[in-house]
């Protein structure tokens, strides 16, 4: 009976966090938020080959934007530290569990050089023999040891696996798995450059930490059976697994770079809302039910339970995302909503022309938002959606004015007419903006069509945009009577 639920979520930094990546962290902080437990967060250093710098920053990063705190972990010191597996290494730890199933027979040293186990490779590639490890140096005497060890002195670690037989793994999502250990070599535990390997590491902290749950990819599920041996030979017992499905592209095959970007930070700063993230990374893998897909933060904290995971492959949708996106963004108060898009407004290069000065006015945009919420799916799209609002030289092809039924004239006229009733215009609101221009069509003869065509035009260079007077009114009757000068003398 497991009473206290403890389950990690153990990225190892060799890259920007992806999405399936953090979608184990998710759904790892939700067991562990769900259900009163710790969420530990444990940092799989140890193969100094693929370590990329800044990594462990940026997938830290993407676990505080979407509010996934820890309990455990970088930052963090616990009862079960350190928390960062090289730093474990440091203190002897890996090493002594080696040292351990050595001299209890569950691993011995090899000594085989890289050329020879690629000759062996070659030859079993040759014979259709499956791959892995020969065993080599399972059995040598005592004397072969001695002799070996001086040809090569920073010999591996190997873990002895059975020969032969079945390998059952109990999954929470899958139920028994079956492995069949003639398919499962040898594999090392121990690297010469003295660094476990992962197997041997998770194994030994997730002993050590005390974990309960081990929820991770399906992709790792073909090391379960290694990591089970593992614990039967120490004497550990062993958590309890549960393997989120696989990720696939649009096209079915495994989520990669090839389906476009993959990092949670990328479309951080592409503009999603955490909280739209947050609910479809949620979606990927699990569900309440056959139709609820807006779940907050709350609401996925009330729900989930691991009985709820999928078996089958969850499928990265990115328009899916963008819907998302939207219904948040849509869903978010004028102000909160401002204050988010202003750093997006604001940027240098991809913000709004230099020419609009900075700070931008708060209340405007407050009164811009409700205008613009419904169009837009990312934050980063608000400065180009937005510019006509905040610029002083509107630029745009002005055959765009000619409404059809009516030549350059004709468009000139009715900016002209247009520009009239603005300076007149004693209510600046949204509806006395329309009584005084449904007037102007009532009394012109022009068409309602095409006399707000050309306004439209004139005030924001775009055909389509949003409700007119609305719109009107939000910009200001100074802004609307500039431009519609502008349009009255458009050649
Ligand atoms: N370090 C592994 C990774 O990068 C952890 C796998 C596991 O959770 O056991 O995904």
């Amino acid at each position: 009976m497991i009473n206290h639920v403890r389950v990690r979520y153990a990225p190892s930094p060799t890259g920007e966090p992806h999405l399936g990546n953090i979608r184990s962290a998710l759904f790892n902080w939700l067991y562990a938020r769900a259900s009163g437990g710790q969420f530990i967060v444990r940092i799989e250093d140890t193969d100094r080959a693929r370590l990329v710098e800044g990594a462990q920053d940026s997938i830290l990063d993407a676990l505080r934007w979407l509010g996934l705190d820890w309990d455990e972990g970088p930052g963090m010191e616990g009862e079960y530290g350190p928390y960062i597996q090289s730093e474990r290494q440091a203190l002897g730890i890996y090493q002594e569990h080696t040292d351990w199933l050595i001299e209890n027979d569950f691993a011995y040293q090899c000594y085989c050089s890289p050329e020879r186990l690629a000759a062996m490779r070659q030859a079993q590639q040759a014979a259709s023999k499956s791959p892995g490890y020969d065993r080599h140096c399972r059995d040598l005497t005592e004397k072969e040891r001695a002799e070996f060890l001086k040809q090569s002195p920073s010999p591996v670690v190997r873990f002895k696996m059975p020969t032969d037989g079945d390998i059952v793994i109990d999954d929470v999502v899958r139920g028994e798995v079956k492995f069949d250990s003639a398919l499962l070599d040898d594999f090392v535990i121990l690297k010469s450059d003295s660094f476990p390997t992962y197997h041997l590491a998770n194994v030994v902290d997730d002993h050590l930490m005390k974990i309960t749950h081990v929820m991770r990819a399906e992709e790792w599920l073909p090391s379960a059976p290694r990591h089970k041996k593992l614990y039967e030979a120490f004497g550990f017992a062993m958590p309890e697994l549960v393997h989120l499905p696989i990720i696939l592209g649009p096209d079915r095959s495994k989520l990669s770079k090839r389906h476009g970007a993959t990092s949670v930070i990328y479309y951080r700063d592409q503009g999603y809302l955490s909280s739209a993230m947050l609910n479809f990374l949620a979606m990927m893998g699990w569900s309440l039910d056959d139709s609820s897909e807006i779940l907050s933060r709350e609401q996925l904290l009330t729900y989930f339970t691991l009985e709820r995971i999928h078996a089958s492959p969850a499928v990265f949708d990115k328009d899916k995302l963008e819907w998302y996106n939207g219904m948040y963004i849509r869903d978010m108060d004028p102000k909160t909503l401002s204050e988010q898009l202003i750093p997006y407004l604001e940027a240098d290069v991809t913000g709004l022309p230099a020419s609009v000065a900075r700070p931008i006015d708060r209340e405007y945009l407050t009164a811009i938002v409700p205008l613009e919420r419904e169009r837009l799916k990312r934050l980063s799209e608000a400065p180009e959606m937005f510019e006509f609002f905040f610029t002083d030289d509107l630029e745009y092809d002005q055959a765009l004015l000619i409404q059809k039924g009516m030549d350059a004239d004709g468009a000139r006229a009715a900016a002209e007419q247009a520009l009239a009733v603005a300076e007149a215009a004693s209510d600046w609101s949204t509806d006395g903006l329309e009584v005084a221009y449904r007037a102007l069509v009532e009394e012109t003869g022009l068409k309602a069509g095409q006399l707000f065509g050309t306004i439209r035009t004139a005030i924001s260079g775009r055909t389509a945009t949003p409700p007119l007077f609305d719109m009107m009114s939000v910009l200001g009757r100074e802004r609307v009577i500039a431009r519609l000068q502008a349009a009255a003398r458009a050649r």
